[in-house]
């Protein structure tokens, strides 16, 4: 009863493994005893097809991994063997199943036959295929972000922030241009860099766009750890959360300094065309009317004798003389300039300037020391012009230093340029200011016109030549003038 009761059970044991588990037995040879129809099934061959066939797993070419290796020692051994295999159907698909190897051993301890047990996992297989491809496009694909941001990191000026406006990161390139390190940033804001030059309502904007999750594009003038300052185009762009609403701005930049430089002498250089043609056209027209203001000036002065009188017509005079000065000045400025150049020797233009002034010198106890190296060297130009150039910086210098000093005159020989330099001890001029030299009305004395140095560049201009000015608060100004050199002595 207990045997019958045994082999139902072994039986319906044996039905539902059938029913549900691919099984084989093979002999110690590999050849195929007996296969179930799962099996025949899985394989796509039917059962005469395999019986007494070697079975394809142990052909090397269906061999995978590691799996057989060391199979016979380990089975031979009696360890049970478990593992995935990938074999081939017999219409050339290939199949995955997970194999349990159980040794069956005769009375010599030697494996006669094996029980293969296997379950179909093609579907998790073909899962992790898969899986293993989309891991390696994503990392194809993250090496190529990596690539992108190693160029832009290359080629840009990077800087991210939270939505506070609090740094989290900054690039090397970020940290050169402004000269601070990168701990300097991290966890701060970036106020340090702001040159002021920008008013509150820019920056109001800018952030009102990124926080409106759009793009900003502008232009900022920044200031370095050094105190100079730099310019950049900049372009931030918020990210956004899953929820919409963003959660860090990417500030890409980069350098525009050098244009903006450009663009400045470009403004210059139009606003000193356009005053150009604007005096040529007046400044005769004021001439005329102001000789005979001034003529009859004089003539009503000569006829006066009456003191208070008298003083007013001198004070009219002197007005006269000063609008008179700074049409002259306009009048350089006059298109078309007609321009000519002589070769001329330059020493005596400087001291022809000096004694002219001589009276004006001492009176400011100011002494002129000329240093040249040749006293001989020539310039091409229109004398009368250079004298005025000459004239101004002189004046300049003087005005610098009311309590008196030197100024210095340099004349040296460089480069095929004749370069002169004249040096004062006076109060010199902030370092902001130093760019605006040269434009029309800029000026910081109380009777000044801010013309004198415009029309020094311009004359320097049409004589191809170049102005560099140098100046140091309360230390003194540095101005040099390069001409084009025409060579020693009198041909
Ligand atoms: P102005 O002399 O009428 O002011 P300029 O064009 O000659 O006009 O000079 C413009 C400004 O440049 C001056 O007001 C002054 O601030 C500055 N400047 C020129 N030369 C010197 C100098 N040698 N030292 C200090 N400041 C100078
Ligand atoms: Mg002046």
């Amino acid at each position: 009863m207990i045997s019958n009761y045994s082999k139902e059970i072994i039986n319906d044991i044996i039905f539902a493994l059938d029913s549900t588990t691919i099984i084989a037995f093979i002999d110690s040879s590999g050849y195929i005893k007996y296969a179930n129809h799962k099996f025949c099934e899985i394989s796509k061959y039917n059962y005469g097809e395999l019986i007494g066939e070697k079975y394809q797993i142990f052909d090397s070419t269906f061999l995978y991994g590691d799996f057989f290796y060391g199979l016979e020692d380990s089975i031979s051994s009696g360890n049970v063997l478990k593992g995935d295999i990938k074999t081939r159907a017999k219409d050339g698909t290939f199949y995955w199943v997970n194999t349990t190897i159980i040794p069956l051993f005769n009375e010599q301890r030697k494996a006669y036959q094996y029980v293969f047990v296997q379950t179909d996992i093609t579907d998790r297989k073909k899962t992790e295929e898969t899986l293993q491809e989309t891991l390696k496009e994503l990392e194809n694909s993250n090496k190529e972000l990596q690539d992108i941001k190693n160029a832009l990191d290359d080629s840009s000026i990077i800087a991210i922030t939270d939505i506070t406006g609090s740094i989290t990161y900054v690039n090397d390139t970020f940290c050169e241009i402004s000269k601070y390190d990168r701990d300097e940033f991290i966890g701060k804001d970036l106020r340090k860099i702001n040159s002021n030059h920008h008013s509150k309502d820019f920056f109001k904007c800018l952030w009102k766009t990124v926080k409106r999750g759009e793009v900003w594009k502008g232009e900022i003038k920044n200031k370095a750890k050094d105190g100079t300052f730099y310019w950049v185009q900049s372009t931030i762009v918020p990210f956004f959360n899953k929820q919409g609403s963003p959660y860090q701005y990417v500030s890409i930049q980069h350098d525009i300094t050098d244009k903006k430089k450009a663009e400045v002498m470009l403004l210059r250089s139009e606003k000193l065309s356009a005053i150009g043609e604007l005096a040529a056209g007046i400044a005769h027209e004021i001439r005329n009317p102001l000789t005979t203001l001034k003529g009859f000036t004089i003539f009503l002065n000569s006829m006066e004798s009456d003191v208070k009188k008298k003083e007013y017509y001198t004070l009219l005079l002197e007005e006269i003389e000063r609008i008179n000065f700074i049409v002259g000045e306009f009048m350089v400025l006059a298109k078309p300039q007609t321009i000519h150049l002589k070769r001329t020797s330059l020493i005596p233009i400087i001291t022809k300037v000096c004694k002219f002034l001589e009276s004006e010198l001492n009176l400011n106890n100011v002494v002129i020391e000329l240093v040249c190296e040749n006293e001989d060297v020539y310039v091409e130009c229109e004398e009368h012009m250079i004298k005025q150039v000459f004239l101004n910086f002189i004046k300049n210098a003087i005005e610098a230093m009311p309590d008196g000093g030197t100024i210095k005159i340099k004349v040296f020989i460089n480069n095929n340029k004749v370069q002169i330099t004249f040096i004062d001890e006076g109060k010199g001029i902030p370092e902001d200011q130093v760019k605006k030299l040269g434009e029309p009305f800029f000026t910081t004395k109380e009777k000044g016109n801010g013309l004198g140095l415009m029309v020094c560049f311009k004359i320097i201009q049409m004589h191809n030549g170049k102005i560099f000015i140098q100046s140091k608060e309360n230390k003194g100004t540095m101005i040099d003038v390069s001409l084009p050199y025409k060579g020693l002595t009198c041909k």
